[in-house]
């Protein structure tokens, strides 16, 4: 319809040009002067006509250049301004169709960069770290996790991945996938200062016309941690139990193979069945009390003397600290008293006195102290022993940790369950423990309890 116009307008000058010549022709060959002047009238319409054509045609030629223009910017994705244009134009609807399709393609890259936006945000609060790298070797992507576990931070822009790794094994893995153009999988160790093992999975990712590398990380060190535990558990315990076990048979054989005849060998062999067998004992029972603290064992808190308490309990201790020539001391005021469940406390107590001796020196001495504030109070056992190394603290209630001293040099038995066991009881009682510790020099494990409303009403249970 409305291209209608331009013929419209052709017709219009073809027309008039044809009436316009006749009349000339016919008003000069009959020399009639009425004709020729109708035919200047004619011709002025039609220079009217064509110029009106001309003007439009130009118009229409620039709406045309700016469509053109603006189909440009849509195919690059390129911000352009809306054309608006006058009802009537053959343009009009094409203008239109486009600044629409503009609108929504605007609309759209918004809701992807939105996505995009909050695919990085949960990428980057990922506790596995990710980097993706393109196949011209550049890194496009890489979260937090991924920036701390190579230890150095991570620039946005492209930049060559060999820039951030440093790790040989990872970086041959990554090339590996370049040049096979397929995932590879493996657990990688880290060396330096804090060593850690990470399942590393390099993934081949064929897009439309190009490929990409995501290098995902999982920092499986406290699983390897756990598994080296429980393998050096199995082991200790194995060989704790074999040696008692070894021991009570061997000595049980010789008694029935005459010994036993020889009353002072008999009672000397006996001592011996005797202490074994309680070592023996003590390991199963702490194997078994790892297992009822985890079951959540109820507690009864009922209120105790503590100094008579800790006094029974270092008497219980006094011939093994005479064989290593330790003084065993009690420094708790005479009028302590405390709400607590005395079973566990006896727990407690028993692992820190019977370390703070199996870990002194001959000659040492091992100290309960005891203090109190409002709101808790505390036991302490002070030894004068090997002390701790730094690097051990942070470990020494983790189950089946042994730091290294005790299990080389010392040859001190455990089962490593010891502490592992204490922290479970503090925390129960809703308690915490401290160690504080000097190489040579000794340490000092602190138990504090809050005191409650029970404790302070509680009477003596004598
Ligand atoms: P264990 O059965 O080996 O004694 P524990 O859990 O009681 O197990 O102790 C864990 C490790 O902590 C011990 O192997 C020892 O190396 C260290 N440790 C515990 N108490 C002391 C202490 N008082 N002095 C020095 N080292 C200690």
């Amino acid at each position: 319809m409305t291209l209608s116009k331009a013929y419209r307008q052709i017709l219009i000058i073809l027309g008039l040009s044809s009436v316009t010549f006749l009349m000339l022709f016919f008003g000069f060959a009959r020399d009639n002067r009425d004709l020729i002047f109708l035919a200047f009238v004619f011709s002025f319409c039609l220079t009217v006509a064509i110029v009106t054509a001309t003007l439009d045609f130009r118009k229409n030629e620039k709406i045309r250049k700016q469509l053109e223009y603006m189909t440009k910017s849509i195919v690059s994705h390129q911000p352009v301004a809306p054309l608006f244009i006058r009802p009537g134009n053959p343009y009009k609807q094409i203008a239109d169709q486009l600044t629409e399709l503009q609108s929504r393609q605007q609309d759209e890259s918004k809701t992807i960069k939105n996505s995009n936006t909050e695919l990085v945000t949960i990428l980057s609060s990922l506790p596995v770290g990710i980097m993706v790298i393109d196949s011209s070797q550049d890194v496009i992507f890489a979260n937090h996790k991924m920036a701390s576990m190579l230890q150095r931070s991570i620039m946005n822009q492209p930049h060559s991945y060999s820039q951030d790794i440093r790790n040989y094994q990872l970086l041959s893995l990554i090339e590996r996938v370049f040049e096979d153009h397929e995932s590879q999988q493996t657990e990688i160790r880290s060396v330096g200062d804090h060593s850690s093992t990470w399942d590393t999975s390099v993934v081949y990712n064929q897009l439309e016309n190009d490929y990409h590398i995501s290098v995902i990380m999982y920092d499986i060190s406290d699983i390897i941690n756990v598994k080296q535990m429980q393998i050096d558990f199995l082991r200790n315990a194995s060989h704790e139990l074999k040696t008692p076990v070894t021991a009570i048979s061997g000595f049980a054989k010789t008694l029935l193979g005459g010994a036993m005849d020889d009353r002072k060998t008999l009672v000397e062999f006996l001592k011996i069945i005797d202490q074994q067998s309680t070592q023996l004992t003590s390991l199963i029972q702490d194997v078994l009390t790892i297992s009822h603290i985890q079951n959540g064992t109820p507690h009864h808190s009922q209120a105790l003397e503590l100094r008579k308490f800790v006094d029974t309990k270092l008497t219980g201790y006094s011939s093994m600290a005479k064989v290593r020539d330790i003084t065993l001391v009690d420094e708790v005021p005479q009028d302590a008293v405390v709400s607590v469940d005395s079973q566990m406390l006896t727990r407690i107590l028993q692992n820190l006195v019977s370390n703070a001796i199996k870990y002194n020196r001959s000659g040492g001495s091992v100290t309960v102290k005891y203090s109190a504030n409002d709101s808790f109070w505390q036991l302490q056992v002070v030894d004068t022993g090997i002390g701790i190394a730094q690097k051990d603290i942070s470990r020494l209630f983790e189950r089946f940790y042994r730091a290294d001293d005790s299990r080389t040099k010392q040859k001190v038995s455990g089962t490593g369950l010891g502490l592992a066991i204490v922290k479970e009881l503090v925390d129960s009682i809703g308690g915490v423990i401290h160690v504080k510790s000097q190489r040579g020099v000794g340490s000092t494990f602190t138990v504090e309890f809050p005191i409650n409303d029970e404790s302070q009403t509680a009477q003596v249970d004598k």
